[in-house]
Parts: structure tokens; C-alpha cells; sequence
């Protein structure tokens, strides 16, 4: 089968590989859309941190943003399986630490992650194994498209969950990129108003479109201030910024990740009674984040700008934007293209 391979820093190719095997609790599952992500195009450039602390190395098989449909069962798995469209949780635990066991397998010391950590291979393939320990079945009224975009919409989840988004509530939300207009989705579901900062203007009527009630290059005072400040960019700059812009008693949720610590003033946290929330991947907000989309409650459809096959792929890691691709900024690939 053939799969996408980051060999070094800006290389990738499509190669031929060895088709997966579904081991011992594992199924294959035949790869129907998968998105790419800003983690993807970390890997791609060489910049992300894990790449540079042992957690990856080159060559690495990326995608983890997937849906598909399983096609082979490893032993002992149950026949139902068989034939079931599914989407996956990107972090796999041990299962028998504590961490694991008290429902944190998400930060397992021994965790892998899929085309993320520890060598486990991607979904930017044809075909991918999986425990089925990791596996959600996606609904009938769930397509690919919005199959594929519910690891990035459970992180959104998880972004309007930690801001505790209400009616009455204001969130302003560093980032246009899919997890800031995503974000900002789920947060006015939850009946919250939503303001924007991004730092390309060609980004803004798609932000205006989504609900934002503003959007601009930098914070702009209103009136009570902003309950909730959320980082969903990769600028180190940023987290000190959300911490000085938010109200006394408010929270600030940290999404993005940059290769640089960022520093924040702690005095500020203390003395204006500030909540600093961080938030590792979409894990416990995947069966929200499909019940959402299921509900209609969130139109994350509309933040795909194209879908192209797999050797279009290397194209968008260069930077090159498909031609006649929309103005949304999350592009999935089909591998079956
Ligand atoms: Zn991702
Ligand atoms: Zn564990």
C-alpha cells in the first residue's frame, strides 16, 4: 500500500509499504479521510519539539486526524467490528498504569500516539492498524469530511469545556487557524460570544461567517472585558498576552504549542485570581465532539478549504494551496485518489 513517509526535514514521499497486520486486539482500518494538522506540518518542517526530545524521529509516518472503515480483524477481536466505520483517539496508553486507570491514558508515560510518538505509523495511508481499545464508531449521519474532522473538533471541544462556555460568557480566542475557528464554534454552541484575534486578514470573513461577534490583529478593549482568553496559535508570545488581557477570576485555556517556552507572570496569575488551563489532545472529548457534530450544533464542515489524493499531499506541505481550494483552512486527503 502506499503511504506518506517524512524522511528529514522538508522530505516526504509516497512510498510502497508493507501492508499493516492487525495483531492481537488490533483491526486494519481502510483510510477514508485524513486531515492535516498543524502537528503534520511540525513534523514536516522539523520543528516539532517531540522530534528534538526523542519522543519521534525521522523517518516518521504521519496523519492522525482520520475516519475509515475496518477491513481486517486481528485475534480476538469480535466479528462486529468487521465493516464498521470508525474514527480513533490519538493517544493509546499502556492500560495498566494509574494514569491509564484513572481515565488520564492520554498522558501515559508509555503512550503512543498515532504518526506522532514512539514510531507508531500514521493514517496518511492507504491502511492503518488500531486496538479497537482506541475506536469509535462513527454515526450514519456523520460523512468522511466531518468524520475527519472530529479528532480536531474533540480539541475544540476540550477549549470550550476548560472555558467553561456559557450564555453571558466572553472568550476571546488568539488564533483563525482550525483550532481557533473551531474553538470558537464550540464555544458559542455552548452559548458563549466569541471574539477573534488572527493575524491574517484574509482569514477574517471566514471568521465573521463562523459567528465571531469581532475579529481583529490585536485585543481590543469591550465593555466587562473577556471572561476566557484561549491560545490557539504557535506564538510564544501569546500566552503572556492571554494572561494580561483576561478579567481577575477569569481563565485562560493554553492550546497551541510552540517550540519555544513561552513565560508567563506568575504574580498576575496570583494576584488577579487567574485559572491557566492546559489542554493535550482530543481524548476526552471525542464522544462530545461527535455528539455534537451529530446534533448539528457545530458546522465544522464549512472550515475545509480542499480534498485532495495523496500525491497532492506533498503539494500542501510545500505551502501550495490547491487550486480552487476554498477559502477554509483545514484540507483533508483521500487516499483512495
Ligand atoms: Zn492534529
Ligand atoms: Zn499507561
Amino acid at each position: 500500500m502506499r503511504a506518506f513517509v517524512v524522511t528529514a526535514p522538508h522530505t516526504a514521499h509516497i512510498q510502497e509499504v508493507a501492508a499493516p497486520v492487525a495483531k492481537a486486539g488490533q483491526v486494519v482500518v481502510k483510510i477514508a479521510r485524513v486531515g492535516i494538522c498543524g502537528t503534520d506540518v511540525e513534523f514536516f518542517n522539523g520543528s516539532m519539539p517531540y522530534l528534538h526530545d526523542g519522543q519521534a524521529k525521522y523517518p516518521i509516518r504521519i496523519g492522525h486526524e482520520f475516519t475509515g472503515t475496518v477491513v481486517r480483524l486481528g485475534p480476538g477481536v469480535d466479528q462486529s467490528w468487521m465493516g464498521k466505520r470508525v474514527v480513533g483517539d490519538v493517544m493509546m496508553g499502556c492500560g495498566k498504569c494509574s494514569r491509564c486507570t484513572e481515565g488520564r491514558q492520554h498522558t501515559c508515560q508509555d503512550r503512543f500516539e498515532i504518526g506522532i510518538r514512539n514510531g507508531f505509523d500514521g493514517a496518511l495511508a492507504e491502511e492503518m492498524s488500531i486496538e479497537t481499545r482506541f475506536l469509535l464508531e462513527l454515526p450514519n449521519e456523520i460523512d468522511e469530511t466531518l468524520g475527519a474532522l472530529v479528532e480536531p473538533g474533540a480539541n475544540a471541544w476540550r477549549v470550550a469545556n476548560a472555558a467553561m462556555a456559557a450564555p453571558g460568557k466572553r472568550i476571546l480566542i488568539f488564533g483563525t487557524g482550525t483550532i481557533g475557528l473551531m474553538s470558537a464554534q464550540f464555544c458559542m454552541a455552548m452559548g458563549a460570544e466569541v471574539h477573534l484575534i488572527g493575524v491574517d486578514p484574509k482569514q477574517f470573513p471566514l471568521a465573521l461567517e463562523v459567528g465571531a461577534k469581532s475579529v481583529n490583529t490585536d485585543v481590543q478593549p469591550i465593555a466587562g472585558g473577556y471572561h476566557v482568553v484561549v491560545d490557539c496559535t504557535f506564538d510564544p508570545s501569546i500566552p503572556a498576552k492571554a494572561v494580561e488581557s483576561v478579567e481577575p477570576g477569569g481563565r485562560v485555556v493554553l492550546i497551541g504549542v510552540d517550540d519555544h517556552a513561552a513565560n508567563i507572570n506568575s504574580r498576575l496569575l496570583v494576584f488577579r485570581d487567574i485559572t491557566v488551563v492546559g489542554i493535550l489532545s482530543a481524548s476526552p472529548g471525542l464522544q462530545n465532539s461527535i455528539d455534537y457534530i451529530k446534533a448539528g450544533k457545530v458546522d465544522l464542515g464549512m472550515l475545509v478549504g480542499a480534498t485532495v489524493g495523496l500525491d497532492q499531499a506533498i503539494d500542501i506541505f510545500n505551502g501550495k494551496r490547491p487550486a480552487g481550494a476554498g477559502v477554509g483552512p483545514k484540507i483533508l486527503v483521500d487516499p483512495a485518489r
